[in-house]
C-alpha cells in the first residue's frame, strides 16, 4: 500500500507510455537525431527551438478540430494564471507560429528551418507508440516550388541511408489544393454516405470526410477499397506539381510508391503528402512523414505563406535499426583509461586524464582506490584501447606503463612525452 504523507517509501516509475533512455540507447538516440539533422545542416536549414507548450487554440486551429490529435490526444491544462495551454503534440504549427511572430517571413524567402525535441500525445501506449516521443523536423516556408517538396523527401531518405537503414519505403500522394479538393470531397462524401457506418463515423463524413480514410479499423478499410481516389480529381496545376515532385525524386535516385489512399492524421495538408514506413515495426510502421500545408498560415492568423515539411520519429527509427539488426550507433566509449595504484598515483592520473581530455583524447580513470584487478576490469568495460597503469614506483622512475588492451602488449613510456605518445596512438 502506498501513502502520501512524509513516511511514503514507495519507489517511482516513469509515467505510463513513457520510458527512460539510458546508455547505450541514450547515445544511440543522440546519434539518430544527429544523423537526421546532418543532411539539413548541409542544405542550408537554420535551427529553431520553440517552447514545449503553446496556447491550446494554436493546435485546435492548426492541426484541426476534428482530428484524433486534438479531440483525444492532447495534454491540455489551465495554468495557475488561467491560460489554456497544451504540451505540443507536433512541431509544424509552433514553428510556423514562431516564424510569424519573429517576422522571418518578411525576410528572404524561402525560410528553411529544422528542429528537434519532445512531443506529447495521450495515445494508447504500445511498441513504437508512446505518450512522450522524440522527433526531428524540417520546414520550408514561403515557396510553392515542388523542388522543395522533393528536397525534403530526399534529405529524409539520405538520413535513413546514413543510419544504415535499407527497409524504409517512401509512400507518396497528392491531396490536391483548394482547386481540386471540393470535387473530391463531394465524390468521397457521396460514396461514404452509401456505406453502413456507425454514428460517429457518419458524423465525420459530413464534417471532414478525408479523416474517414485514415480510420484504421479493418472493416472500414475494406469498405473503402473502392472509394474514389484523390489523384483522379487533381486540377492541371496540382497534377503538374505532383508530376514534378515525382520526376525530381526519380532523378535523385529515390524510389517511392504512389499511394493514392495515403492520408495523415493532421488536417492542414495540401498537395504533396508522404510517409516513410518500415515493415519491421508491426502496426506502428511510420518512421516519419510530412507534406505541404499551403493554407496553414492563414488558419493561424498569418498571411498567405505556403510551406512544406516533415517530422521524423527518432524513437521508431531506432526501433527500425534494431529490427534490421544494425549495431547501436553513437556508442564510442573512451580511448584511454588510467589505472592508478596508490594515492600519489591517483592524483597524478587525475591530472593525466584532464590533460588528455583537453588535448582531444577521450579518457577516463579508475576511482575509489580500486586494486589492479578491479581497475583493469573497469578499463575493459570503458571500451578504451589503451590503459595507462601507474604505481608509486613508476612515478619515481618517471614512467607509466601503457598497455594495449587489444594485444596485451605493454610499454614503459616517459611521463614527459606521455600525452603526445597517446595522442599519436589513438
Ligand atoms: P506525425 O506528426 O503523426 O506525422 O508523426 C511523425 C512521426 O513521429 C511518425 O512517423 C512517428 O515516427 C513519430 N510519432 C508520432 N507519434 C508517435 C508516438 N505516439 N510515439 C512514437 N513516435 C511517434
Amino acid at each position: 500500500m502506498t501513502t502520501n504523507h512524509s513516511g511514503d517509501r514507495r519507489t517511482f516509475r516513469a509515467p505510463k507510455g513513457t520510458f527512460d533512455l539510458v546508455p547505450p540507447r541514450g547515445e544511440a538516440m543522440l546519434a539518430v537525431r544527429d544523423a537526421m539533422a546532418a543532411p539539413l545542416r548541409s542544405a542550408g536549414y537554420g535551427y529553431v527551438e520553440t517552447p514545449s507548450f503553446e496556447e491550446t487554440t494554436l493546435f485546435a486551429r492548426g492541426v484541426g478540430e476534428s482530428t484524433d490529435i486534438v479531440t483525444k490526444e492532447m495534454y491540455s491544462f489551465t495554468t495557475r494564471g488561467g491560460d489554456d495551454v497544451t504540451l505540443r503534440p507536433e512541431g509544424t504549427a509552433p514553428v510556423l507560429r514562431a516564424v510569424l511572430e519573429n517576422g522571418l517571413h518578411r525576410g528572404a524567402l524561402p525560410v528553411k528551418l529544422w528542429y528537434s525535441g519532445s512531443y506529447y500525445r495521450y495515445e494508447r501506449p504500445q511498441k513504437g507508440r508512446y505518450r512522450h516521443f522524440s522527433q526531428v523536423g524540417a520546414e520550408i516556408l514561403g515557396t510553392e516550388d515542388p523542388a522543395s517538396d522533393a528536397e525534403l523527401i530526399v534529405l529524409a531518405v539520405d538520413a535513413y541511408r546514413a543510419l544504415g537503414l535499407t527497409g524504409v519505403r517512401v509512400l507518396l500522394n497528392s491531396l490536391g489544393s483548394h482547386e481540386s479538393r471540393p470535387a473530391y470531397r463531394a465524390a468521397l462524401q457521396d460514396y461514404l454516405r452509401g456505406l453502413d457506418l456507425d454514428d460517429e463515423t457518419a458524423r465525420r463524413v459530413e464534417i471532414n470526410p478525408l479523416r474517414v480514410l485514415d480510420d484504421k479499423r479493418s472493416e472500414i478499410q475494406k469498405a473503402l477499397a473502392s472509394a474514389p481516389v484523390v489523384t483522379d480529381f487533381l486540377s492541371p496545376s496540382d497534377r503538374a506539381h505532383h508530376d514534378t515532385v515525382r520526376s525530381l525524386l526519380t532523378s535523385a535516385g529515390v524510389e517511392f510508391e504512389d499511394d493514392p489512399r495515403l492520408v495523415r492524421g493532421l488536417d492542414y495538408y495540401t498537395r504533396t503528402l508522404f510517409e516513410f514506413v518500415h515493415d519491421g515495426l508491426g502496426s506502428q510502421s511510420a518512421v516519419g512523414g510530412g507534406g505541404r500545408y499551403d493554407g496553414l498560415s492563414e488558419l493561424i492568423g498569418g498571411p498567405a505563406l505556403p510551406g512544406v515539411g516533415w517530422a521524423l520519429g527518432a524513437d521508431r527509427t531506432l526501433l527500425a535499426m534494431e529490427a534490421e539488426g544494425l549495431p547501436l550507433p553513437g556508442v564510442t566509449g573512451v580511448q584511454v583509461f588510467a589505472v592508478p595504484l596508490g594515492d600519489e598515483a591517483a592524483a597524478w592520473a587525475f591530472g593525466l586524464v584532464t590533460q588528455l581530455r583537453r588535448a582531444g583524447v577521450a579518457a577516463d580513470f579508475a576511482t575509489g582506490g580500486r586494486g589492479l584487478k578491479g581497475a583493469m576490469k573497469a578499463a575493459d568495460r570503458s571500451g578504451a584501447r589503451y590503459a595507462v597503469v601507474v604505481g608509486e614506483r613508476d612515478l619515481a622512475a618517471g614512467v607509466a606503463q601503457v598497455k594495449d588492451l587489444a594485444t596485451g602488449e605493454q610499454q614503459a613510456i616517459s611521463l614527459n612525452g606521455l600525452v603526445t605518445h597517446l595522442q599519436r596512438l589513438v
